[in-house]
């Protein structure tokens, strides 16, 4: 724990942590040593994890990134924390975002951007930069992020890291502050997949205060040797496109033909729906969004402007002064697609479209043990470089499909570019196929 505190105080410049929870992270390893010369120490017994600034932990404060929550403190802890404290890790502290989650790379905070670990002239990804920043600079050994539409797997592709979304229903939501509810998966980011295993199988399973974790028994994640060679499809269209950086479709085209070599199947498949991703996307979540988002009224939570009178001009003034540009963007853009005279053209295609994604994605995977395609497009881009939103959102185009689909996907580090940056690829695995994806990855690593 010491050297971690003074490895973020080195490494300030990354704005990683919004806070650092020094005491009560101080009080836990005192409480620890104490039960590990007891013999009574759990199964995370020091290991010392950050936490994404959307996860609620009782008695600490938690934003969202966003100043619409400044001051807000949790009044309980989230299922995921209060199951890596049973089992003795240390919440080192709460780690910087894009506001609410939206975002790709991490510009979005009211507290300033994240820089990555590896260049601080570049994004570290979005929305969970500061996660993966954190634990690319060993400001801590694991952090937890959310990915609702890849923010967990395209900030571990930026920072060489290795991030898991578990398959949706997998890990409790509970005290994570919501986004787009039917997509958001917490999740860890490391840099092995022994501790993605170990994290991931503390975390996950049924609970009592989310109707949509899963009951199915949790396995043992620990990585264990292949025992028979797999089949994994890659999607065609991913090595096709120009939209793909060169280096990357060749670092992938090596690897498809060394697993080849190794007596693995590699079938090219083809994805018909990759133009339609993106959109499906943020039809869907921006809905979901402008439902969720709608709690933070300046009364229940947080900010409150000062200027209001009244409780119209409370709820207006509060909104407008406590949320950031992009959010206020899907707001809006979410309450357009839910509104009645668009209802049809937009939220309901949209909801047709994600089935057609699921379906093809289930029907791949029952012939295939994986799906293999690249975690993003490109590297880390320069800060300020990217402005247009769209752009932005373009990001996202082979990372939401896991989280449409609702499969569990993990992003690899499987390369250093010529600009000195590294890339991820990325695995998706069956429903509920965390056992075999970890396996794969270990193997793969
Ligand atoms: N970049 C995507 C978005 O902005 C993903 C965010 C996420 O997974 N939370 O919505």
């Amino acid at each position: 724990l010491q050297s971690y505190l003074e490895n973020i105080k080195e490494r300030k410049d990354l704005n990683a942590f919004l806070e650092v929870f020094e005491n009560s992270a101080k009080e836990q390893a005192i409480a620890v040593d104490e039960k590990i010369k007891n013999g009574t120490a759990g199964r995370l017994a020091g290991m010392v994890i950050g936490i994404k600034d959307n996860l609620c932990y009782k008695g600490h404060k938690v934003s969202a990134a966003s100043k619409i929550l400044e001051g807000f403190e949790s009044i309980y802890t989230s299922t995921v924390v209060e199951r890596l404290i049973a089992e003795d890790a240390i919440i080192i502290g709460r780690l910087n975002c894009d506001e609410f989650a939206m975002g790709a790379s991490n510009e979005n905070s009211a507290y300033g951007p994240v820089r990555n670990a590896l260049n601080e002239d570049y994004v570290p990804g979005g929305s969970s930069g500061g996660t993966a920043s954190a634990v690319a600079a060993q400001l801590c050994t694991v952090a937890l992020g959310s990915d609702t539409g890849g923010s967990i797997r395209q900030p571990a592709s930026f920072t060489g890291t290795i991030g898991l979304k578990p398959t949706y229903g997998r890990v409790s939501r509970y005290g994570l502050i919501a986004y787009a509810s039917s997509f958001d998966q917490i999740g860890p980011i490391a840099n092995n997949v022994e501790d993605i295993a170990l994290v991931t199988e503390i975390i996950a399973g049924g609970d009592e205060f989310d109707g949509t974790a899963s009951s199915k028994e949790v396995p043992s994640l620990t990585p264990t040797p292949l025992k028979q060679k797999m089949k994994i499809a890659y999607i065609k269209e991913t090595l096709d496109t120009d939209g793909v950086d060169p280096e990357i479709k060749e670092r992938i085209e090596q690897l498809v033909n060394c697993l080849r070599a190794d007596g693995h199947e590699l079938i090219p498949v083809s994805f018909a729906y990759i133009e339609q991703m993106v959109p499906t996307y943020y039809v869907l979540t921006t809905a979901e969004a402008s439902s969720n988002l709608s709690r933070f009224d300046g009364v229940h939570f947080g900010y409150r402007s000062n200027e209001a009178k009244g409780v119209e001009e409370t709820y207006i003034k509060s909104r407008t002064e406590g949320f950031g540009d992009e959010v206020k963007r899907r707001i809006m853009a979410g309450t357009f697609v839910l509104s009645q005279g668009y209802y049809d053209a937009y939220y309901t295609k949209a909801q047709k479209v994600r089935r057609l994604i699921q379906d093809r994605t289930n029907e791949i995977l029952a012939q295939n043990d994986f799906i293999l395609l690249p975690t993003t497009p490109s590297t880390a881009f320069e800060l300020n470089s990217v402005k247009d939103p769209i752009q932005m959102y373009l990001q996202d185009i082979y990372t939401v499909q896991a989280n449409l689909a609702g499969n569990p996907a993990i992003s690899l580090p499987i390369g250093k570019h010529s600009n000195g940056l590294p890339f991820g690829l990325q695995l998706i695995g069956k429903h509920f196929g965390e056992k075999e994806l970890l396996d794969t990855s270990a193997y793969l690593m």
